[in-house]
């Protein structure tokens, strides 16, 4: 039995999280939302006032930001300096600013070190942006998923009202677009699919036929 990292990337709202989440669960794995710590990070900036486009502001605040994660039954919750933001990080307030934060290097820097060291000793499960790309290029099993994106916009809103969010579906789907495209586009680690990951399309499929499916590509890593 191998110790394998497992690198999930792809667009916004593609189910990276459920499934990277349900992985690590089914492989007893510990599980990395990277998009968490990005959206922790811009909580901050804007609950602080920090100018995105002041570096020395935002060199300071990033040395003033610590973020982890706990796992409390099948919940895994997001903290930001000592406390839970795993709501107001969901927020649209945060949706909006957070590829822009993603964009500057210094931020990106200060993440991939971080998750680098959570996954130095494997047995994890990662979904983001950068992850087969540049976080994890030596990963074991890289997966990038897509979906359609009204099936995406459809889900997020589901999520978001499940959560007591009051959401509007053009503006959910207008905001994973503009992401897709700032996160693509950017000049400091884009979104790209590495050469080695394989496709997921999960538009059509059910959380419990792509977790299968994910599952059996884990497994014949593990026991190679
Ligand atoms: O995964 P999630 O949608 O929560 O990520 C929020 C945002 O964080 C993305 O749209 C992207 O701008 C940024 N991100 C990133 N690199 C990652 C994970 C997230 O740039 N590895």
């Amino acid at each position: 039995m191998k110790n394998i990292i497992v690198a999930i990337d792809g667009y916004s709202s593609c189910g990276k999280s459920t499934i990277a989440k349900g992985l690590a669960q089914k492989l007893d794995y510990i599980f990395i939302d990277t998009g968490a710590m990005y959206r922790a990070t811009t909580l901050y900036f804007l609950d602080n006032g920090v100018d995105f486009n002041d570096s020395k502001a935002v060199e300071t605040a990033l040395n003033n930001i610590s973020i982890h994660f706990e796992k409390k039954g099948d919940q895994i919750i997001t903290f930001l300096n000592g406390q839970n933001v795993e709501n107001d990080i969901r927020t649209m307030r945060v949706s909006q600013s957070v590829s822009p934060v993603a964009t500057i290097s210094a931020v990106r820097r200060a993440m991939v070190r971080e998750q680098q060291a959570m996954g130095k000793l494997k047995n994890v499960v990662l979904d983001g942006r950068d992850i087969g790309t540049v976080v994890f290029p030596d990963a074991e099993l890289k997966l990038f998923i897509t979906a359609d994106p009204d099936i995406r916009a459809q889900r997020r809103v589901l999520e978001l009202k499940k959560k007591g969010q009051k959401v509007d579906f053009k503006a959910v789907k207008t905001n994973l677009l503009e992401r897709d495209h700032i996160d693509s586009s950017r000049a400091d680690s884009p979104l790209r699919q590495a050469d080695d990951a394989t496709v997921i399309d999960t538009t059509h499929l059910q959380l419990e036929e792509q977790l299968e499916m994910v599952y059996e590509l884990a497994l014949e890593k593990i026991e190679r």
